[in-house]
């Protein structure tokens, strides 16, 4: 007998403890891109991207990029941190075909949660891809939340001064799916917090205000640090190549190093937007200084 070929099965939904918390990761959707090189390794030079990829038994041209948002149940409170890419795809003509669609809220629902039940939206910045299922049918598509994001961040796409040509659809995005909300955001600086046991980080360089946040319960602590880090090899172990997609690219590259630095001196996971799935991991520095990415293992299970 011959069984029939059933495709590629993965996983979308990743819940553990942290302390008293509850946090899950949830794939929202995924992009198979080309150009390794060219998009995660600006100032490389020529061979070390493709030495780079082989040492880590990665592709050196074609890469995935996920998007993953996640959810913490604080006991008290349920705070999603960003909303992915939802209808960016469907609703943009420009779009079809370049950014996939988000499944966030069919697959929070697989996992038990109503989009009623959000207490909290905690973005991370205001690109596309963390704001594109702000709104379902023209409405809040999580009808209770309230909203969280950086003044930084918020006052930079508000006043849109000085953005690059290929930003213009971003402010059009922003526009259309994050001004709208502004009577219901909070504006936050770095340190804030959104609820007890969640608080800003700063991490701009990517975006004017991005914001990572340190979710910690009963002695256990874990930083979302957002888009930081586009890509678990390039980015972590080579922090000083440029990215396009980072608007400010010497300050993410600052950002970058200090975060790397401070996850590895204190040993805390981090779950990252673009890292692979479920996206926890670790940051580990190796004997020339260099860092690296870990996936989590059973940590979180035991
Ligand atoms: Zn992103």
């Amino acid at each position: 007998m011959t069984a029939p070929m059933q495709g590629a099965l993965r996983p979308t939904l990743y819940r553990f403890k942290l302390g008293d918390f509850e946090m899950m990761t949830v794939l929202d959707s995924f992009a198979v891109r080309d150009g390794l090189g060219s998009v995660h390794a600006g100032g490389a030079k020529p061979g070390e991207v493709e030495a780079l990829a082989r040492a880590n038994n990665i592709d050196p041209n074609r890469f995935e990029h996920p998007f993953v948002p996640v959810l913490v149940n604080t006991g008290k409170q349920l705070v999603l941190f960003d909303t992915g890419n939802g209808t960016l795809a469907k609703d943009n003509e420009a779009l079809k075909g370049r950014v996939p669609d988000g499944h966030l809220v069919e697959r929070m629902a697989q996992a038990g949660y109503r989009p009623e039940d959000v207490d909290v939206v905690a973005f991370t910045h205001c690109h596309p891809d963390h704001i594109g299922a702000n709104f379902t049918g023209g409405k809040p598509t999580f009808p209770n939340a309230r909203y969280t994001l950086a003044a930084a961040e918020f006052d930079y796409w508000k006043k849109g001064e000085g953005i690059s040509e290929a930003r213009k659809p971003t402010k059009f995005q922003f526009d259309k799916l994050m001004a709208p909300l502004a009577d219901r955001c909070t504006f936050l600086n770095p340190g804030d917090e959104v609820v007890p046991g969640i608080r800003a980080v700063d991490c701009a360089g990517h975006s004017a205000g991005l914001t990572g946040y340190h979710v910690e319960s009963g002695g256990k602590r874990v930083l979302l640090w957002a888009d930081t880090c586009l890509h678990y090899v390039c980015g972590v172990q080579r922090p000083d190549w440029t990215i396009g997609f980072d608007d400010n690219q010497q300050k993410a590259v600052e950002t970058r190093k200090r975060i790397l630095k401070m996850a590895a001196a204190e040993k805390f996971m981090v779950v990252g937007f673009h890292m692979p799935f479920p996206s926890l991991g670790w940051i580990d520095t190796m004997a020339d200084g260099t860092h690296r990415w870990v996936a989590a293992g059973y940590q979180m299970n035991v």
